[in-house]
């Protein structure tokens, strides 16, 4: 998984398309992601003790990896993600600007 929690993202695709959003939880087996108040869709509840009228709520829906791109914190752009390996430790960097995310 190159996406990690935490990481700043942009939808690339889909009725979110060029928003961002930081990355809530990952899924590596699924590839997905959750992205905090993105891809949220209505979920109709029941009555329940926190809803006693029940309702429609909204719920983040897991994204797939391919549609998102990381925001560098460096460079602060949509970048591709490379990793480079020092001393043996691996680290994901930046394409463009080349600094560890
Ligand atoms: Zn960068």
């Amino acid at each position: 998984m190159k996406i990690k929690k935490n990481d700043k993202v942009t939808i690339q695709t889909g009725k979110d398309k060029g928003k961002q959003g930081v990355v809530e939880k990952v899924y590596p087996k699924q590839n997905t992601i959750l992205v905090t108040g993105l891809n949220l869709y209505k979920k109709h509840v029941r009555k329940s003790e926190q809803m006693p009228k029940g309702g429609i709520v909204e719920v983040p829906r897991p994204l797939n990896i391919s549609k998102v791109g990381v925001v560098c914190p460096h460079c602060k752009k949509t970048v591709r993600i490379g990793y480079q390996i020092e001393a043996g430790k691996k680290s994901r960097i930046c394409k463009k600007c080349k600094s560890i995310i």
